[in-house]
């Protein structure tokens, strides 16, 4: 498509669809551009999605809309990060907090990755990595990543947030700042001589037209797959979760959690998302090694009489992405990209980046395809360092009570930038320099490699002297960290404010 568009199609009002709208009618305000978002009620939002980072927070803050606004419109919650139980059985690290790297941690994270590199070389040093970022205390603590004492800067943090809720709110958001919709459902997609989209085929308005279509219709990816015939780069290979059960239980009384709970299970994990009104919880596991049915039934009977009753919604999904998210004149965003999985809820971080950096080409091309193959590199770039992230995870873990750990942790399908990383802390490297090396490759930074690497004890056994100094250097790293959280308001109390619209 050559020349600019007077007329974009959004086509499914999930998170993705509504994300893309309220940030296409921001961005693009003064241009007589004409933007609609159809949906189907009938086919509905895949209903779940409900952590993320802290990217999230450039997405508010640069459309300018207050925490007090949108958070209780969503009975959101304070992230401070997310607890890992399970995951490992080696002594002393059955559980490690993967915090959001904030200031208030440069204090002594140079403790943590110097302990680290010589507990690899042998030297029995302490390396949990919940000794020493202020994050882990304030969840300890019930705070949230908000100062309350007069020149602390906030902690770096993320959201939690009901999925349903947070797609009507940015709907009512959208449609204020001029965005059209229209409530029907595509029973066809039409394309013209050049083989670009032309125009949709809904059940009860029609043929609609367009000069750009984008398809945010989740994992059916209607348009780029269904009409342009986009292909699956599959992740099977690498990523073995394909299926999920979400259950809600009611949220106890009391503190209220500031963390993503991701615990191990028999055959995947579980997280625990808390919101103001409920819980989320779900089982992520891979239909090769267990059935949807024994599943739920795992997940009910570990949840207890808090699940009695509450429906279970199961999901099912390939692991995979395309390789063109941009492809004539339509861009795909969000489970229609593909989708790897729910761990370390990232995949709102791919919606945003591919949302904003969709914007940035079209805009950079004059709002031709002039930097689509870029756009294109840049989210398989993405897509594909989450990926390896992701899989250590799995390929780290030491637990042997089902077959399927056992096969993560043997699984030889590893990208070669995720084994360098690897042999490199198993070996005699430097892991810094590697990880610099291969920083293009990376989403996530230094820290969440130590922390994960560190948190799960992957170390030789210790037969060098311990080092009195570093034990010194963690324990006042830890004291230092649970005096800073006192810092930071308790989680509840300062919700209370933001609900209130005091603050
Ligand atoms: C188990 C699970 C857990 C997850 N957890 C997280 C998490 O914690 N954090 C995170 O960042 N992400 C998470 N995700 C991903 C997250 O749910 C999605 O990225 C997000 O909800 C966006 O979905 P979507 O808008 O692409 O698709 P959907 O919500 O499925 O929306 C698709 C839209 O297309 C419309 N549509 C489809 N077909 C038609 C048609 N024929 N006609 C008209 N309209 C149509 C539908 O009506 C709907 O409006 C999770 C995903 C899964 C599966």
């Amino acid at each position: 498509m050559n020349t600019p568009p007077r007329k974009i199609l959004i086509v499914g009002g999930g998170t993705a669809g509504w994300m893309a709208a309220l940030h296409f009618a921001h961005s693009w305000a003064d241009r007589d551009i004409d933007i609609t978002l159809i949906e189907s009620a009938r086919i509905g939002t895949v209903g779940v999605g409900e952590g993320t980072t802290p990217l999230i927070k450039e997405f508010f803050d640069r459309l300018g809309i207050p925490e007090s606004e949108w958070m209780p419109a969503c009975n959101a919650t304070y992230k401070c990060g997310i607890s890992f139980p399970d995951w490992s059985t080696v002594e002393g690290h059955e559980s490690y907090f993967h915090p959001f790297f904030s200031e208030h941690d440069r204090a002594h994270v140079n403790h943590f990755w110097d302990n680290c590199n010589l507990r690899r070389e042998g030297h029995d040093v302490p390396t949990h990595p919940d000794d020493y970022f202020v994050s882990t205390a304030m969840v300890r603590q019930h705070r949230c990543p908000i100062a309350r004492e007069p020149g602390v800067p906030n902690a770096v943090y993320g959201y939690h947030f009901d999925a349903a809720l947070m797609g009507r709110y940015f709907k009512t958001k959208a449609m204020a700042l001029g965005v059209n919709f229209i409530e029907d459902t595509i029973g066809g997609v039409n394309l013209d001589e050049a083989g670009d989209i032309h125009s949709v085929t809904t059940e009860q308005h029609g043929d609609i037209a367009a000069d750009f279509f984008v398809d945010c219709t989740g994992f059916r990816g209607l348009l780029i797959r269904g009409a342009l015939g986009e292909e699956m780069v599959s992740m099977r290979d690498y990523m073995f979760n394909d299926s999920a059960v979400a259950i809600p239980t009611p949220r106890a009384d009391g503190a209220l959690s500031s963390e993503t709970v991701s615990r191990a299970l028999s055959h995947g994990w579980c997280w625990h998302i808390p919101l103001v009104s409920r819980m989320g919880n779900g089982y992520v596991f891979s239909s090769d090694y267990l059935s949807p049915e024994d599943a739920e039934a795992e997940f009910r009977a570990y949840l207890g009489s808090e699940a009695a009753g509450a429906e279970a919604i199961h999901l099912k999904w390939q692991p995979g992405r395309l390789e063109n998210h941009w492809q004539r004149n339509c861009v795909a965003i969000g489970l229609s990209q593909g989708f790897l999985e729910p761990l370390e809820a990232l995949m709102i971080n791919v919606i945003q980046r591919s949302i904003e950096g969709f914007t940035k080409s079209w805009e950079a091309g004059d709002f031709t395809d002039k930097w689509q193959a870029r756009f294109n590199e840049f989210v398989n770039q993405f897509v594909d360092g989450i990926r390896d992230y992701l899989q250590l995870h799995y390929k780290i873990n030491t637990r042997n009570d089902t077959q399927y750990w056992i096969d993560n942790r043997e699984n030889p399908h590893l990208s070669g930038h995720l084994r360098t990383i690897l042999e490199a802390w198993d070996g005699k490297a430097d892991f810094d320099r590697v990880l610099y090396e291969h920083i293009n490759q990376q989403v996530y930074p230094r820290t969440s490699w130590y922390c994960m690497l560190a948190g799960m004890g992957r170390f030789p056994s210790a037969d060098k002297h311990p080092l009195r100094v570093s034990a010194r250097q963690q324990q006042r790293a830890a004291e230092a960290s649970e005096r800073q959280a006192v810092a930071f308001w308790p989680h509840a109390e300062y919700l209370e404010k933001v609900y209130a619209g005091e603050v």
